[in-house]
């Protein structure tokens, strides 16, 4: 293969690794199942091993996701937490065997894979003293508070020595139920699955509300022990006894053959996967760990996760129910989407009533009809997809779903640029499209005026007070205090917010602005190259393609949009109302010149981003483990075993707070 063809699958492999990363451990919000995320990484995976030369320490296979926010309040484990490598078939898991056991008899402990979010329980003299998140797997997030609302995690226990326990948090199906009514009645937003609910539940500031959630946890290992444990069985056998929830039912095989075993545990799994609708809890698999604690030490870790256990996915559900209607969405760059309106239906877990429909394509090849009973599947991700039609059922009265000829919004002609593809609507006074536009300026993750959301953009947009990003830096707030809702005081809040925004940083504007393929990150990688709008509007499609990350298609986009007079209009009339198109202190961005950084413990002054991005801004680069490529490690309060790791590394500077403050400050 080409090598620039691979390091660019590389790229494109980690990139999309790291954003579902975010969606799942920060925002709970996972857009893929994990089986799909997993085929990502195995194919990562595979590209390093192959091409070395492209293996760098920041590349998502060498960590665990994050689940750590830039506000939490984090704490190192004493002993790091790990992710499980997947199988997804009985013969995935043969291989895993064959190299464990090469001349021992195979002694496995299997149990349930708690669809939950991990935890970690510490205990010294015999009493709680916090409960953390799996974080980065070195560090996790405080939450003892939100844990003690769980009856039955004991608050203390009889052994004196220092210890972790880990498990798994999670909600019970009948609490998801019931919480998903509350939410549905109150108008809000439903939780995709239990997962996802117990994941957002762990991290809420107000403990009050956690406790009406009806939390549960299970516990299966332990982390750091003064106490020794020899197998698997034995620890479960001590949880039992120091009162923790934790595995009654699973399967300890022993074994002379593979064969012999997979007897064994096909049995446990068939007559688990038959019953797991009717446990209490969501299950996704079952976790195989070798039983004997003194192998598992010779055995050891990868970068991510015991080579010692392994987590057998069950395949995901399939069921039918009817497709209601088709609707077709305009999104903000004008492409349509559509979505399937479907009669709820239980599936994993949870209720849904959409499915993604990509294309036209997708509709054509399933010849869908409105009213059909359509096969859906849902492997993770809180949308499922539509397998096939049910031609059984199907009736000659069901009408054929029409892919719209016009925007369903303004009925403009929709063009699509080749077939498979999506199709737009190229009016940019779409109404949609204005409305998807102004809204995304204002989201968090772009200029964040906070209380400019759908409903008052939609609003602003009918009463003709914006049509354009631009406008709303000359609002008529007389006007706004007169709609619905609005009173004084919210109205002079957004004019304060909006006020702020102008402050905000330059990269995050840019990616305001809804370039099409500059998400967030391609736009700090562009804001901090250019640093000024007027440099980068200057800049030629050679000059971008040469930028690192970015590729053609992202710089054809980049002079496309300058050259569009509009859009050249709307960055005027933003320089005028005194919005921020520079990045900040150009002058001593190259201070650290490339120089690779890591931090570890509690910072005094700064929250985890703010760190992150000062260093960024500094021409620093963070990366995500210890290492000779490291150069600094700047330690904060209670730091982890990275310490420990760096100062057997001599060219690492290990530096706290104020020496990073006195590198700064010259
Ligand atoms: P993953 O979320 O794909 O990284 O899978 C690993 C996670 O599965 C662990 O971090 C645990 O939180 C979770 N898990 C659920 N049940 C078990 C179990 N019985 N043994 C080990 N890990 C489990
Ligand atoms: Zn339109």
């Amino acid at each position: 293969m080409d090598d620039l063809f691979v390091w660019g699958e590389i790229q494109e492999l980690r990139k999309s690794i790291n954003k579902h990363n975010e969606l799942y451990y920060q925002k709970a919000q996972p857009v893929i199942s994990d089986f799909e995320y997993d085929k990502l990484l195995k194919r990562l995976i595979e590209l390093e091993e192959k091409f070395p030369q492209y293996k760098t320490d920041d590349s998502p296979t060498k960590d665990v996701g994050s689940d750590l926010l830039p506000q939490s309040k984090i704490i190192s484990h004493k002993m790091r937490m790990y992710s499980l490598d997947n199988a997804y078939s009985f013969e995935e898991i043969q291989p895993f065997l064959a190299k464990l056991f090469k001349n021992t008899e195979i002694d496995i402990v299997a149990e349930q894979k708690i669809d939950g979010f991990s935890i970690n329980l510490y205990y010294e003299n015999g009493e709680l003293l916090h409960a953390t998140t799996r974080g980065d797997g070195y560090e996790g997030e405080i939450v003892t508070e939100n844990i003690l609302t769980i009856k039955s995690i004991p608050r203390k226990i009889s052994i004196k020595e220092p210890i972790e326990i880990r498990g798994e948090v999670y909600l019970p199906k009948i609490e998801f139920d019931r919480l998903n009514k509350e939410r549905e009645t109150d108008g809000k937003k439903l939780f995709a699955n239990p997962r996802n609910a117990a994941a957002g539940s762990i991290k809420l500031k107000d403990a009050e509300v956690v406790a009406a959630r009806n939390l549960q946890a299970i516990f299966y290992s332990i982390g750091f022990s003064e106490r020794k444990f020899t197998s698997e069985n034995e620890l479960l056998d001590f949880f039992e006894k120091q009162r923790f929830p934790t595995f009654k039912d699973y399967l300890h095989s022993k074994a002379d053959s593979i064969s012999e075993f997979m007897l064994d545990f096909s049995g446990y799994a068939n007559n688990l996967e038959n019953q797991k609708n009717e446990l209490d809890y969501e299950i996704d698999g079952i976790v195989l760990k070798a039983n004997n604690v003194i192998f598992q030490q010779e055995i050891g870790f990868t970068s991510k996760s015991p080579k010692w256990a392994i987590a057998y996915k069950f395949k995901a559900e399939e069921v039918e129910t009817i497709l209601l209607d088709v609707d077709f969405q305009v999104g903000r760059t004008g492409a349509i989407t559509p979505v399937a309106r479907l009669k709820p239906i239980h599936i994993s877990g949870s209720m849904v009533s959409n499915a993604t429909l990509h294309n036209e394509e997708q509709i054509e090849r399933l010849d869908l009809r409105i009213g059909d009973t359509v096969k859906i599947i849902k492997s993770g991700e809180i949308i499922p997809k539509i397998l096939a039609v049910n031609l059984a059922k199907r009736e000659d009265s069901f009408p054929k779903v029409i892919f719209p000829k016009t925007c369903p919004i303004c009925e403009t002609a929709l063009i699509k640029e080749e077939p498979g593809v999506i199709t737009y609507c190229e009016n940019l006074n779409c109404l949609a499209q204005i409305q998807r536009r102004i809204e995304h300026f204002c989201s968090r993750e772009a200029v964040d005026i906070e209380g400019l959301g759908e409903a008052l953009v939609k609003q602003l947009i009918e009463k003709k007070l914006v049509s354009k990003i631009e406008d709303i830096y000359h609002l008529d707030y007389a006007q706004i205090e007169l709609f619905e809702k609005q009173g004084k005081k919210s109205v002079e809040n957004l004019k304060n917010a909006i006020e702020i925004s102008k402050k905000q940083k330059f990269h995050k504007i840019l990616f305001g602005l809804g370039i099409r393929f500059v998400g967030a990150k391609i736009a700090k990688i562009l804001a901090s190259y250019f640093t000024s709008i007027e440099m980068m509007q200057k800049a030629t499609l050679e000059e971008l393609i040469e930028i690192e990350e970015i590729g053609e298609k992202i710089a054809q986009s980049v002079v496309n949009f300058f050259q569009e007079e509009r859009n050249i209009n709307t960055i005027k009339k933003l320089q005028e109302a005194g919005v921020n198109l520079v990045s900040e202190k150009n002058e001593i961005v190259n201070l650290f010149n490339g120089k690779k950084f890591l931090i570890t413990g509690t910072l005094i002054n700064y929250k985890r981003n703010e760190i992150k991005e000062k260093i960024e801004s500094l021409g620093g680069k963070i990366i995500s483990s210890v290492s000779k490529n490291l150069n600094y490690l700047l330690v904060g309060e209670n730091p982890g075993s990275k310490v420990a790791k760096a100062k057997k590394i001599e060219t690492i500077k290990i530096i706290s707070e104020s020496d990073f403050e006195e590198l700064t400050n010259r």
